[in-house]
């Protein structure tokens, strides 16, 4: 079948609504722009949040602070945010931005800053509410307070998106919620911010853009044409600009393509007019809430295995995808699926990501750990994931085996 009958056998907007409110100021030393942002957006008493401390070490947080400064806005540090961030230490953030009278949130960093710049913007504005409380959904939020920020790292996509994902120790639980409330108002992206990243963070960055794209592209029976080449698009400039990143990260141009590929994967443009599946994604967080191993390290550990799992439910869309995103000839549907399976995994591994669990460097899992795994996946088995091929808790069990192999 070629392209277009491929569309019109299976073609089928579904509606949708699609709001992507973030202004970008995106290039060089757009850095120096952000007291200005702010006091546009509203904001008078900042409070910056930011890692483990890489914006220290680059000088980027006291550029920050002088900006700021320059427009005479007060502002608070809220530093110390870890990958994986932890609901507890965003809570401790709600307290201080309350005390210090925070009207603007500013992330300094990555997703985890920024996740937590979220979490405490809507802690900061429903003071009635725990973050437990909200994250469990107790609550539909219908506020929150504005929130910037300065990226460091093309991964996440949270600069732009509309979830933020936070980490419950008491309970393991890895989870995000969804709300227009979490569209930052501003997000700064200069690509030269990125030069100092180490190379396995630019690598987990590329998975998770890529991710963000494929848990959007294998959804079935809801084909469209603008959406599909948007989000091959995306695959193929990510996938070739993340090997020329990786040889240079330091190369201006291909860290631009990667930055704003993240953005784009993960605004909701990728996936316009069909569903989303996300279901590689929770079996990544469950990983990733029980071993705190790097958000994309935890994917592309397990997509191989879910890949193999599904994708006999719908040769057509991975051979479709083998074509358009790795430039697979093979005629044979079956054939060519396998082998968009094929590639994608030895991208990964040619970027130095992990491929399976042994990979991932989780030592010994036993097979109480994989059990315990597919049931946090799946909340105890309430709920199946992926539209390609349902997942009970069973099914999510037995690629996490397949995975630890
Ligand atoms: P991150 O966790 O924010 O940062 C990862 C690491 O990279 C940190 O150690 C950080 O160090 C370092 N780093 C960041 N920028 C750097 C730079 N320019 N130079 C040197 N080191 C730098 O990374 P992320 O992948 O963006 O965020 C991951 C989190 O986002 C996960 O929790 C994931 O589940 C979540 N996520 C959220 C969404 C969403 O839409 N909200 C989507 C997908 C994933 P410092 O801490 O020292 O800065
Ligand atoms: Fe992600």
């Amino acid at each position: 079948m070629n392209g277009s009958d491929f569309f019109k056998e299976r073609g089928k907007m579904q509606k949708f609504i699609q709001y992507t409110p973030t202004e970008i100021l995106f290039g060089k030393n757009t850095q120096a722009e952000v007291g200005k942002e702010v006091k546009k957006w509203g904001g008078s008493r900042v409070f910056i949040v930011y890692g483990g401390g890489s914006v220290k070490k680059s000088g980027l947080l006291a550029q920050v602070e002088e900006a700021l400064e320059k427009e005479g806005l007060a502002y608070e540090e809220f530093g110390g945010v870890k990958p994986n961030p932890r609901m507890a230490y965003a809570q401790e953030g709600v307290e201080k931005a309350i005390e210090f009278g925070a009207d603007f949130l500013l992330a300094v960093g990555g997703g985890s800053s920024i996740d937590t710049a979220k979490a405490i913007a809507h802690g900061v504005a429903n003071p009635d509410w725990s973050l437990e409380e909200i994250w469990g959904g107790e609550i539909i939020l219908t506020r929150s307070t504005p929130v910037g920020c300065v990226l460091t790292i093309a991964a996440a996509g949270s600069e732009t998106s509309d979830s933020a994902v936070l980490t419950n120790e008491e309970t393991r639980k890895k989870g995000g919620i969804s709300t227009s409330l979490n569209r930052p108002k501003f997000a700064i992206m200069n690509p030269v911010l990125t030069y100092t990243l180490p190379k396995y963070q630019i690598a987990c960055g590329i998975v998770d853009i890529m991710m963000h794209t494929l848990e959007r592209y294998f959804i079935p029976n809801t084909r469209n044409q603008i959406t599909d080449e948007i989000a091959e698009g995306v695959l193929r400039v990510v996938i070739e600009n993340g090997k020329k990143g990786l040889e240079n990260p330091t190369d201006y141009d291909a860290m631009s393509e990667i930055m704003w590929a993240g953005s784009l994967s993960h605004n909701g443009l990728t996936g316009l007019g069909r569903a989303k599946d996300f279901s590689v994604h929770k079996l990544g967080h469950a990983l990733g809430a029980k071993y705190d191993k790097a958000h994309g390290a935890t994917l592309s550990a397990v997509w191989g295995s879910w890949a193999e799992y599904v994708y006999k439910n719908d040769e057509e869309r991975f051979a479709h995808y083998a074509k358009k995103v790795w430039g697979v000839e093979e005629e044979d549907v079956a054939k060519a699926a396998k082998e968009g399976i094929r590639r994608t995994v030895e991208y990964f591994r040619e970027i130095h990501m992990p491929t399976n669990l042994k990979e991932l460097e989780i030592g010994e899992v036993s097979e109480e750990d994989l059990r315990e795994l597919s049931m946090a996946a799946t909340l105890n088995d309430t709920v199946k994931l992926s539209k390609i091929k349902e997942l009970t808790a069973e099914d999510v069990y037995q690629i996490f085996r397949k995975a630890a192999e």
